[in-house]
Protein backbone atom coordinates (compact mmCIF):
# COMPACT_ATOMS: atom_id res chain seq x y z
CA UNK A 1 0.00 0.00 0.00
CA UNK A 2 1.19 3.40 -0.91
CA UNK A 3 2.64 5.56 1.96
CA UNK A 4 0.62 8.37 2.09
CA UNK A 5 1.91 11.51 3.96
CA UNK A 6 -0.47 13.25 7.05
CA UNK A 7 -2.48 16.72 5.70
CA UNK A 8 -0.52 19.56 6.99
CA UNK A 9 -3.26 20.11 9.80
CA UNK A 10 -4.09 23.89 11.25
CA UNK A 11 -6.83 25.72 13.08
CA UNK A 12 -7.46 28.41 9.91
CA UNK A 13 -8.15 24.97 7.46
CA UNK A 14 -10.63 23.52 9.58
CA UNK A 15 -12.08 26.62 10.19
CA UNK A 16 -13.11 27.29 6.41
CA UNK A 17 -15.90 24.15 7.24
CA UNK A 18 -19.09 25.07 9.07
CA UNK A 19 -18.60 24.67 12.94
CA UNK A 20 -20.24 21.49 14.41
CA UNK A 21 -23.57 22.45 16.15
CA UNK A 22 -22.89 20.24 18.95
CA UNK A 23 -20.44 22.66 20.17
CA UNK A 24 -22.60 25.77 19.45
CA UNK A 25 -22.92 26.55 23.53
CA UNK A 26 -26.72 26.93 24.13
CA UNK A 27 -27.19 30.74 24.44
CA UNK A 28 -25.36 31.60 21.23
CA UNK A 29 -27.99 28.81 19.62
CA UNK A 30 -31.08 30.99 21.05
CA UNK A 31 -29.78 33.89 19.56
CA UNK A 32 -29.35 32.60 16.05
CA UNK A 33 -32.18 30.82 16.34
CA UNK A 34 -34.08 34.02 17.23
CA UNK A 35 -32.10 36.08 14.60
CA UNK A 36 -34.56 33.72 11.92
CA UNK A 37 -37.81 34.42 14.22
CA UNK A 38 -37.79 31.20 15.60
CA UNK A 39 -39.92 31.15 19.01
CA UNK A 40 -37.58 30.57 22.33
CA UNK A 41 -38.71 26.57 22.67
CA UNK A 42 -37.48 25.54 19.49
CA UNK A 43 -33.30 25.51 21.47
CA UNK A 44 -35.03 22.93 23.79
CA UNK A 45 -36.03 21.04 20.71
CA UNK A 46 -32.64 21.41 18.47
CA UNK A 47 -30.94 20.23 21.58
CA UNK A 48 -33.00 17.32 21.60
CA UNK A 49 -32.63 16.76 18.08
CA UNK A 50 -29.06 16.98 18.34
CA UNK A 51 -28.80 15.11 21.71
CA UNK A 52 -31.46 12.75 21.84
CA UNK A 53 -32.63 12.32 18.69
CA UNK A 54 -30.16 9.36 16.87
CA UNK A 55 -30.89 11.75 13.45
CA UNK A 56 -27.36 11.12 11.29
CA UNK A 57 -28.28 14.50 9.57
CA UNK A 58 -30.03 17.70 9.69
CA UNK A 59 -32.50 16.53 7.53
CA UNK A 60 -33.43 13.40 10.08
CA UNK A 61 -34.53 15.42 12.51
CA UNK A 62 -38.15 15.09 12.27
CA UNK A 63 -38.95 16.89 15.50
CA UNK A 64 -38.43 20.09 13.51
CA UNK A 65 -40.04 21.61 10.64
CA UNK A 66 -38.79 21.13 7.47
CA UNK A 67 -37.41 24.96 6.61
CA UNK A 68 -35.63 25.28 10.01
CA UNK A 69 -33.96 21.45 9.40
CA UNK A 70 -32.67 23.00 6.04
CA UNK A 71 -31.23 26.12 7.69
CA UNK A 72 -29.41 24.22 10.36
CA UNK A 73 -28.13 21.84 7.67
CA UNK A 74 -26.33 25.01 6.07
CA UNK A 75 -25.36 26.70 8.51
CA UNK A 76 -23.51 23.94 10.44
CA UNK A 77 -22.13 20.52 10.38
CA UNK A 78 -24.64 18.29 11.58
CA UNK A 79 -22.06 15.38 12.82
CA UNK A 80 -18.59 16.52 12.44
CA UNK A 81 -16.54 13.26 12.82
CA UNK A 82 -17.20 12.84 9.19
CA UNK A 83 -16.61 9.37 7.70
CA UNK A 84 -15.78 6.56 10.58
CA UNK A 85 -14.52 3.34 10.51
CA UNK A 86 -15.46 0.59 12.87
CA UNK A 87 -13.46 -2.39 13.85
CA UNK A 88 -14.28 -4.99 15.82
CA UNK A 89 -12.10 -6.62 18.79
CA UNK A 90 -12.08 -8.64 21.31
CA UNK A 91 -15.40 -10.82 20.54
CA UNK A 92 -17.20 -7.89 20.59
CA UNK A 93 -16.05 -6.12 23.05
CA UNK A 94 -14.40 -3.90 22.04
CA UNK A 95 -15.00 -1.27 18.86
CA UNK A 96 -12.75 1.14 17.77
CA UNK A 97 -13.29 3.79 15.64
CA UNK A 98 -11.15 5.79 13.35
CA UNK A 99 -12.97 9.19 12.38
CA UNK A 100 -11.43 11.55 9.22
CA UNK A 101 -12.57 14.99 10.09
CA UNK A 102 -13.92 17.54 7.59
CA UNK A 103 -9.76 18.66 7.03
CA UNK A 104 -8.69 15.33 6.51
CA UNK A 105 -7.19 15.25 9.80
CA UNK A 106 -7.75 11.68 11.29
CA UNK A 107 -8.88 10.47 14.63
CA UNK A 108 -9.87 7.57 17.07
CA UNK A 109 -12.19 6.49 20.13
CA UNK A 110 -12.73 2.96 21.69
CA UNK A 111 -15.99 2.09 22.93
CA UNK A 112 -15.32 -1.24 25.80
CA UNK A 113 -18.37 -2.99 26.57
CA UNK A 114 -18.05 -4.56 30.21
CA UNK A 115 -20.66 -6.81 31.37
CA UNK A 116 -22.74 -6.93 34.37
CA UNK A 117 -22.47 -9.39 36.99
CA UNK A 118 -23.97 -9.49 40.54
CA UNK A 119 -24.22 -6.11 42.24
CA UNK A 120 -22.46 -4.27 39.40
CA UNK A 121 -24.24 -2.17 36.21
CA UNK A 122 -23.11 -2.97 32.68
CA UNK A 123 -20.89 -0.19 31.23
CA UNK A 124 -20.48 0.55 27.88
CA UNK A 125 -17.08 3.31 27.93
CA UNK A 126 -15.87 5.51 25.28
CA UNK A 127 -12.37 6.50 24.83
CA UNK A 128 -12.05 9.70 23.16
CA UNK A 129 -9.10 12.15 21.60
CA UNK A 130 -9.21 15.86 22.45
CA UNK A 131 -5.92 16.35 19.76
CA UNK A 132 -5.03 15.18 16.54
CA UNK A 133 -1.99 14.01 17.49
CA UNK A 134 0.33 15.09 20.23
CA UNK A 135 2.80 17.84 21.67
CA UNK A 136 4.24 15.91 24.62
CA UNK A 137 6.00 13.19 23.05
CA UNK A 138 6.11 10.35 25.56
CA UNK A 139 8.29 7.82 23.69
CA UNK A 140 5.94 4.79 24.85
CA UNK A 141 3.07 6.69 22.93
CA UNK A 142 2.27 5.77 19.25
CA UNK A 143 0.63 9.43 19.38
CA UNK A 144 3.69 10.80 20.70
CA UNK A 145 5.29 9.29 17.91
CA UNK A 146 2.99 10.88 15.20
CA UNK A 147 3.83 14.46 16.42
CA UNK A 148 1.50 17.36 17.03
CA UNK A 149 -1.21 17.64 14.40
CA UNK A 150 -3.81 20.21 15.71
CA UNK A 151 -6.44 21.08 18.51
CA UNK A 152 -9.66 19.86 17.93
CA UNK A 153 -12.86 21.65 18.18
CA UNK A 154 -15.62 21.15 20.70
CA UNK A 155 -17.44 19.86 18.47
CA UNK A 156 -14.73 17.41 17.11
CA UNK A 157 -14.48 16.09 20.56
CA UNK A 158 -18.66 15.82 21.41
CA UNK A 159 -19.23 14.17 18.03
CA UNK A 160 -16.93 10.76 18.93
CA UNK A 161 -19.63 10.49 22.09
CA UNK A 162 -22.90 11.24 20.00
CA UNK A 163 -21.48 8.53 17.34
CA UNK A 164 -21.01 6.25 20.11
CA UNK A 165 -23.80 6.59 21.82
CA UNK A 166 -26.09 6.35 18.39
CA UNK A 167 -24.40 3.15 17.78
CA UNK A 168 -25.58 2.05 21.55
CA UNK A 169 -29.07 2.99 21.09
CA UNK A 170 -29.44 0.87 17.59
CA UNK A 171 -28.93 -2.45 20.43
CA UNK A 172 -30.85 -0.26 23.16
CA UNK A 173 -27.83 0.40 24.97
CA UNK A 174 -26.82 3.60 26.81
CA UNK A 175 -22.97 5.27 26.94
CA UNK A 176 -22.34 4.88 30.73
CA UNK A 177 -18.29 6.62 30.90
CA UNK A 178 -16.84 8.50 29.05
CA UNK A 179 -12.77 9.05 29.16
CA UNK A 180 -10.39 11.38 27.66
CA UNK A 181 -7.76 9.00 27.04
CA UNK A 182 -7.10 8.68 23.05
CA UNK A 183 -5.01 10.93 21.09
CA UNK A 184 -3.85 14.32 22.38
CA UNK A 185 -3.35 16.07 25.88
CA UNK A 186 -6.53 16.97 27.10
CA UNK A 187 -5.81 19.63 29.13
CA UNK A 188 -3.26 21.32 26.13
CA UNK A 189 -6.45 21.84 24.33
CA UNK A 190 -7.76 22.90 27.76
CA UNK A 191 -10.49 25.82 26.74
CA UNK A 192 -12.27 23.20 24.34
CA UNK A 193 -12.21 20.51 26.66
CA UNK A 194 -13.51 22.20 29.58
CA UNK A 195 -16.09 23.60 27.19
CA UNK A 196 -16.90 19.61 26.25
CA UNK A 197 -16.56 18.10 29.16
CA UNK A 198 -19.73 20.85 30.66
CA UNK A 199 -21.69 19.64 27.54
CA UNK A 200 -21.35 16.33 28.39
CA UNK A 201 -22.18 16.82 31.61
CA UNK A 202 -25.25 19.53 30.91
CA UNK A 203 -28.55 17.82 31.62
CA UNK A 204 -29.64 19.50 28.48
CA UNK A 205 -27.21 18.45 26.53
CA UNK A 206 -25.93 14.78 27.19
CA UNK A 207 -26.78 14.57 30.82
CA UNK A 208 -23.77 12.30 31.80
CA UNK A 209 -23.03 12.86 35.76
CA UNK A 210 -19.61 14.48 36.31
CA UNK A 211 -18.28 10.99 38.59
CA UNK A 212 -18.58 9.34 34.75
CA UNK A 213 -16.19 11.52 33.11
CA UNK A 214 -12.44 11.07 33.22
CA UNK A 215 -9.95 13.24 31.99
CA UNK A 216 -6.73 11.55 32.16
CA UNK A 217 -3.21 14.39 31.99
CA UNK A 218 0.56 13.74 31.65
CA UNK A 219 0.41 16.96 34.25
CA UNK A 220 -0.69 20.04 33.02
CA UNK A 221 -0.93 21.41 36.51
CA UNK A 222 -2.66 24.81 35.53
CA UNK A 223 -5.14 22.92 34.03
CA UNK A 224 -5.75 20.28 36.66
CA UNK A 225 -6.54 23.25 38.73
CA UNK A 226 -9.25 24.75 36.09
CA UNK A 227 -10.79 21.72 36.20
CA UNK A 228 -11.44 21.51 39.88
CA UNK A 229 -12.18 25.09 39.33
CA UNK A 230 -15.53 23.73 37.37
CA UNK A 231 -16.58 22.49 40.89
CA UNK A 232 -18.27 19.30 39.50
CA UNK A 233 -16.86 15.86 40.72
CA UNK A 234 -14.89 15.31 37.37
CA UNK A 235 -12.48 12.04 37.95
CA UNK A 236 -8.73 13.14 37.22
CA UNK A 237 -6.88 10.27 35.73
CA UNK A 238 -2.80 11.12 36.30
CA UNK A 239 -0.47 9.29 34.01
CA UNK A 240 2.31 9.02 36.31
CA UNK A 241 4.78 6.49 34.95
CA UNK A 242 7.33 7.38 37.71
CA UNK A 243 7.48 8.69 40.79
CA UNK A 244 11.36 10.15 40.65
CA UNK A 245 12.25 13.68 38.10
CA UNK A 246 15.35 11.72 35.97
CA UNK A 247 13.29 8.78 34.85
CA UNK A 248 10.07 10.62 34.92
CA UNK A 249 12.06 13.33 32.52
CA UNK A 250 12.83 10.52 30.23
CA UNK A 251 9.19 8.99 29.90
CA UNK A 252 6.40 11.92 29.82
CA UNK A 253 8.81 15.21 28.89
CA UNK A 254 6.47 17.63 30.20
CA UNK A 255 7.95 16.52 33.39
CA UNK A 256 10.68 18.94 33.13
CA UNK A 257 7.83 21.88 33.29
CA UNK A 258 6.06 21.01 35.59
CA UNK A 259 7.83 18.12 38.30
CA UNK A 260 6.26 15.15 39.69
CA UNK A 261 5.92 16.94 43.36
CA UNK A 262 3.32 19.95 41.92
CA UNK A 263 1.39 17.45 39.31
CA UNK A 264 0.58 15.35 42.51
CA UNK A 265 0.29 18.06 44.46
CA UNK A 266 -2.68 19.62 42.12
CA UNK A 267 -4.54 15.98 42.15
CA UNK A 268 -3.98 15.77 45.85
CA UNK A 269 -6.13 19.64 46.02
CA UNK A 270 -8.77 18.05 43.23
CA UNK A 271 -9.51 15.01 45.67
CA UNK A 272 -9.82 17.24 48.51
CA UNK A 273 -12.07 19.02 46.65
CA UNK A 274 -14.32 17.16 44.99
CA UNK A 275 -14.03 14.08 47.36
CA UNK A 276 -12.82 11.63 44.64
CA UNK A 277 -9.87 9.05 44.53
CA UNK A 278 -7.13 10.38 42.11
CA UNK A 279 -6.44 7.55 39.53
CA UNK A 280 -2.42 7.29 38.71
CA UNK A 281 -1.51 5.57 35.59
CA UNK A 282 1.67 3.77 35.20
CA UNK A 283 2.39 1.41 31.59
CA UNK A 284 4.41 -1.14 33.03
CA UNK A 285 8.11 -0.98 30.92
CA UNK A 286 10.63 -3.64 31.39
CA UNK A 287 13.60 -2.65 33.18
CA UNK A 288 12.57 0.87 33.02
CA UNK A 289 10.20 1.66 35.49
CA UNK A 290 9.18 -1.61 37.27
CA UNK A 291 11.85 -2.22 40.03
CA UNK A 292 11.68 -2.03 43.49
CA UNK A 293 13.26 1.22 44.10
CA UNK A 294 10.44 3.16 41.25
CA UNK A 295 7.52 1.21 43.39
CA UNK A 296 8.53 1.79 46.87
CA UNK A 297 9.58 5.69 45.65
CA UNK A 298 5.87 5.88 44.43
CA UNK A 299 4.58 3.86 47.50
CA UNK A 300 6.11 6.81 49.61
CA UNK A 301 4.59 9.36 47.23
CA UNK A 302 1.22 8.75 47.13
CA UNK A 303 1.28 6.78 50.56
CA UNK A 304 -1.93 8.30 52.44
CA UNK A 305 -3.90 9.85 49.61
CA UNK A 306 -7.11 9.68 48.19
CA UNK A 307 -5.78 7.46 45.12
CA UNK A 308 -5.84 4.56 43.15
CA UNK A 309 -3.29 3.35 40.95
CA UNK A 310 -3.58 1.13 37.61
CA UNK A 311 -0.63 -0.51 35.95
CA UNK A 312 -1.37 -1.11 32.84
CA UNK A 313 1.53 -3.29 30.86
CA UNK A 314 3.60 -1.13 27.59
CA UNK A 315 1.67 -1.94 24.58
CA UNK A 316 4.42 -2.43 22.01
CA UNK A 317 5.50 0.53 19.60
CA UNK A 318 7.57 0.14 16.62
CA UNK A 319 9.67 3.16 17.67
CA UNK A 320 10.74 2.12 21.02
CA UNK A 321 13.52 -0.15 22.40
CA UNK A 322 11.09 -1.39 24.97
CA UNK A 323 8.94 -4.01 25.79
CA UNK A 324 6.21 -4.58 28.80
CA UNK A 325 6.99 -5.73 32.10
CA UNK A 326 6.59 -9.12 33.01
CA UNK A 327 3.63 -10.23 35.04
CA UNK A 328 6.02 -10.97 38.01
CA UNK A 329 7.27 -8.15 38.09
CA UNK A 330 4.00 -6.09 37.61
CA UNK A 331 2.90 -8.29 40.67
CA UNK A 332 5.99 -7.87 42.43
CA UNK A 333 5.35 -3.97 42.12
CA UNK A 334 1.97 -4.18 42.91
CA UNK A 335 2.75 -5.57 46.29
CA UNK A 336 4.98 -2.97 47.50
CA UNK A 337 2.43 -0.25 46.45
CA UNK A 338 -0.44 -2.62 48.52
CA UNK A 339 2.02 -2.83 51.66
CA UNK A 340 1.29 0.86 52.35
CA UNK A 341 -2.43 0.60 51.60
CA UNK A 342 -2.88 1.90 48.22
CA UNK A 343 -5.54 0.16 46.32
CA UNK A 344 -4.12 -1.18 42.89
CA UNK A 345 -5.62 -2.66 39.72
CA UNK A 346 -3.49 -4.24 37.29
CA UNK A 347 -5.14 -3.91 33.61
CA UNK A 348 -4.83 -5.87 30.75
CA UNK A 349 -4.41 -4.41 27.47
CA UNK A 350 -7.74 -4.34 25.60
CA UNK A 351 -8.27 -4.28 21.99
CA UNK A 352 -4.42 -4.77 21.76
CA UNK A 353 -5.92 -6.70 18.25
CA UNK A 354 -6.29 -3.89 16.44
CA UNK A 355 -3.86 -1.27 18.28
CA UNK A 356 -6.11 -0.14 21.06
CA UNK A 357 -3.43 1.81 22.49
CA UNK A 358 -3.61 5.34 22.47
CA UNK A 359 -2.98 6.53 19.23
CA UNK A 360 -2.05 3.36 17.84
CA UNK A 361 -4.41 2.86 14.76
CA UNK A 362 -4.06 6.07 13.58
CA UNK A 363 -0.19 6.10 13.39
CA UNK A 364 -0.33 2.77 11.08
CA UNK A 365 -2.36 4.83 8.42
CA UNK A 366 0.32 8.03 8.06
CA UNK A 367 3.03 4.96 7.69
CA UNK A 368 5.28 3.10 9.19
CA UNK A 369 8.21 5.45 10.27
CA UNK A 370 11.42 5.14 8.36
CA UNK A 371 13.78 2.16 9.69
CA UNK A 372 17.16 4.72 10.17
CA UNK A 373 14.67 6.87 12.12
CA UNK A 374 13.44 4.18 14.30
CA UNK A 375 17.31 3.40 14.83
CA UNK A 376 17.80 6.81 16.00
CA UNK A 377 15.23 7.05 18.05
CA UNK A 378 15.52 3.77 20.11
CA UNK A 379 19.47 4.45 20.74
CA UNK A 380 18.54 8.14 21.99
CA UNK A 381 16.16 6.73 24.23
CA UNK A 382 18.72 3.73 25.57
CA UNK A 383 21.02 6.52 26.43
CA UNK A 384 18.71 8.71 28.10
CA UNK A 385 17.03 5.95 29.91
CA UNK A 386 20.80 5.24 31.25
CA UNK A 387 21.08 8.22 32.32
CA UNK A 388 17.96 8.18 34.06
CA UNK A 389 18.14 4.63 35.93
CA UNK A 390 21.71 6.69 37.04
CA UNK A 391 19.79 9.37 38.40
CA UNK A 392 20.71 12.15 36.46
CA UNK A 393 18.61 14.74 34.59
CA UNK A 394 19.16 15.83 30.67
CA UNK A 395 19.44 19.16 29.51
CA UNK A 396 16.81 19.46 27.14
CA UNK A 397 14.41 21.19 28.93
CA UNK A 398 14.56 23.95 26.46
CA UNK A 399 13.48 22.14 23.66
CA UNK A 400 10.52 20.62 25.11
CA UNK A 401 9.26 23.77 26.80
CA UNK A 402 9.76 25.27 23.46
CA UNK A 403 7.52 22.28 21.75
CA UNK A 404 5.17 23.04 24.11
CA UNK A 405 4.40 26.39 25.46
CA UNK A 406 1.71 27.55 23.26
N1 LIG B 1 -2.39 12.54 26.98
C1 LIG B 1 -3.14 12.06 28.08
C2 LIG B 1 -4.35 11.22 27.68
C3 LIG B 1 -4.17 10.31 26.52
S1 LIG B 1 -2.96 9.01 26.72
C4 LIG B 1 -2.28 11.29 29.02
O1 LIG B 1 -1.12 10.99 28.70
O2 LIG B 1 -2.75 11.04 30.13
C5 LIG B 1 -3.97 7.83 27.56
C6 LIG B 1 -3.21 6.73 28.29
O3 LIG B 1 -2.66 5.79 27.34
C7 LIG B 1 -2.08 7.27 29.13
O4 LIG B 1 -2.15 6.86 30.47
C8 LIG B 1 -0.89 6.69 28.43
O5 LIG B 1 0.15 6.53 29.29
C9 LIG B 1 -1.42 5.38 27.84
N2 LIG B 1 -0.52 4.82 26.81
C10 LIG B 1 0.14 5.49 25.85
N3 LIG B 1 0.92 4.65 25.11
C11 LIG B 1 0.77 3.41 25.66
C12 LIG B 1 1.34 2.13 25.36
N4 LIG B 1 2.22 1.96 24.38
N5 LIG B 1 0.93 1.08 26.12
C13 LIG B 1 0.02 1.25 27.12
N6 LIG B 1 -0.53 2.43 27.44
C14 LIG B 1 -0.16 3.51 26.73
FE1 LIG C 1 0.52 12.60 24.49
FE2 LIG C 1 -0.64 11.10 26.42
FE3 LIG C 1 0.67 9.95 24.35
FE4 LIG C 1 2.05 11.27 26.23
S1 LIG C 1 0.83 9.40 26.55
S2 LIG C 1 2.37 11.44 23.99
S3 LIG C 1 0.67 12.95 26.71
S4 LIG C 1 -1.16 11.18 24.22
Amino acid sequence: MPIVPPPRLSEEGVRRFPPGLSGIPPSELTAWLAERGEPAFRTRQVLDAVWRSGAERAADASTLPAALRAALGEAFQWDTTGSTEVTIADGGRTEKALHRLADGATIESVLMHFPGGPGRRERHTLCISSEAGCAVGCPFCATGELGFGRDLLAAEILDQVRAASRRLARDGRRLTNVVFMGMGEPLMNLDRVLEAVEALNDPARFGLGARHITVSTSGVVPGIRRLTALGAQFTLAISLHAARDPLRDVLVPLNRRWPVSEVVAAARDHATATGRRVSYEVVMIGGINDTAADADAMAELLRGDLAHVNLIPMNPVAHTPWEASPPEAIERFAARLRAVGLPVTIRGNRGQEVGAACGQLAAERAGQPAPNAVAWRRRRLEQASLAALRGERTDEVEAVVARTAR
